[in-house]
């Protein structure tokens, strides 16, 4: 599964750093595929998707497999506002992995 922000986000910050994957965003940033990952893409960034609170790049999240046992942001977000959103299959998160990261 990908993990979403609710409207419950009061902009800690507390999430964005610990993504190993650079898939959250402050409300406002571009973002772009680029970021965090080992392959050379090339930097196009993209329009924020939120503008008022944090939001997280679904392409990119894929509950942090193969880093940790559990998606980060949803354990240290204070308000538990880091949700499960959509239903994906651990192949297509290995997939998502394999596209920003090299394989080890
Ligand atoms: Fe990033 Fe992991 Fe949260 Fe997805 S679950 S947004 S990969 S910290
Ligand atoms: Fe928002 Fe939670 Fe991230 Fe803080 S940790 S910015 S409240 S989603």
């Amino acid at each position: 599964m990908s993990i979403k922000i609710t409207e419950e986000c009061i902009n800690c910050g507390a999430c964005e750093p610990e993504c190993p994957n650079k898939a959250i965003y402050e409300g406002g940033k571009k973002w772009s595929i680029s970021d965090g990952t080992s392959k050379p893409y090339k930097p196009i960034f993209y329009k924020p998707k939120r503008k008022d609170i944090y939001f997280i790049i679904s392409e990119k999240c894929t509950e942090c497999i193969g880093f940790y046992d559990q998606p980060q942001c949803m354990t240290v977000c204070p308000v538990h506002c880091c949700v499960l959103d959509k239903i994906e299959t651990k192949e297509k998160l290995l997939k998502k992995k394999f596209l920003l990261h090299e394989p080890k």
